[in-house]
């Protein structure tokens, strides 16, 4: 079996409309490339930041620049004109946690994906007026912050998957990275995982992206596989030709870890497969 799970029907650059990219037709584009390469569970998990329902959770300014979309319609359209699993990527918002429940309550989903791009108003992935990085915090700090922000998302009940579990990576050399051992930045993290009984995201996003690394890890890998916290495949696509992104060094990654099944997904429910 393979899956991927964490995938969205558009770019994130402004101007691509849900009127534009939640039709049939654009699901049958990931449906295509999927079944090429032999992904059969496949689903999507749009930006919540994108609905304006968001909005009621936090009323940060990118969300508010991104939210257009009527969270409900989304629901509705993938249910009724699409045969892909129904997921969401939403964001941890500290503090914040009954207002994303109440959100997120009442929709059918399959699986709802935990992010954490936010360290209170700045992000650790994004360029210009947000970024975490430049601001004066060391690299200790910032990735203290990030995991330490990751935990408490696992720990909030909210999701099923933690994704992209160590994105602070994300720019590579082009950012300050810790000196110290990132193991003490994993293992509470994991402890977190394991209590909170969450499955953990390998993601080949980070092999497009300037670390050029698959998220987690190795070493954070080897410690989710020790722990035996259950892991999901994805990608992380925006366009089509990315579902399946790489998939050849994400299997040869969990081999090596000693990683052999993989999550599925239905209403919330997860059972594992064998992976392959
Ligand atoms: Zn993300
Ligand atoms: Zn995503």
């Amino acid at each position: 079996m393979l899956t991927d799970y964490h995938v969205h029907l558009r770019p994130d650059e402004p101007g691509t409309t849900a009127e534009r990219h939640f039709t049939a037709a654009n699901a049958e584009r990931y449906r295509a490339v999927a079944e090429e390469r032999g992904i059969a569970e496949l689903g999507v998990s749009e930006h919540i930041h994108r609905f304006y329902d968001a909005l009621d959770v936090w009323d940060h300014p990118f969300w508010r620049q991104n939210a257009a979309d009527d969270l409900e319609s989304y629901v509705a359209f993938v249910r009724e004109e699409t045969d892909l699993r129904l997921g969401i990527e939403a964001d941890f918002v500290p503090g914040r946690e009954d207002k994303m429940a109440n959100l997120l309550d009442g929709h059918p989903w399959d699986y709802v994906i935990g992010s954490v791009h936010f360290l209170r108003e700045h992000a650790v992935d994004m360029p210009g007026a947000f970024d975490v990085w430049g601001r004066g915090d060391s690299a200790e700090k910032v990735w203290r912050r990030y995991f330490e922000t990751l935990a408490a998302a696992a720990r909030s009940g909210l999701y099923d998957v933690m994704a992209h579990p160590d994105l602070v990576k994300v720019w590579g050399r082009a950012r300050p990275a810790p000196a110290v051992d990132p193991a003490r930045f994993y293992e509470p993290a994991v402890e977190a995982f394991l209590e909170a009984d969450v499955a953990v995201e390998v993601s080949t996003a980070g092999l497009r992206k300037p670390v050029g690394e698959i998220y987690p890890a190795r070493a954070f890998l080897e410690m989710v596989a020790d722990a035996g916290c259950p892991v999901a495949l994805s990608s992380d696509a925006h366009v089509p030709e990315h579902v399946g992104h790489e998939y050849e060094a994400a299997l040869e990654l969990l081999g090596e870890v000693g990683i052999s099944e993989i999550c599925v997904f239905e209403h919330r429910v997860r059972r594992l497969e064998h992976v392959g």
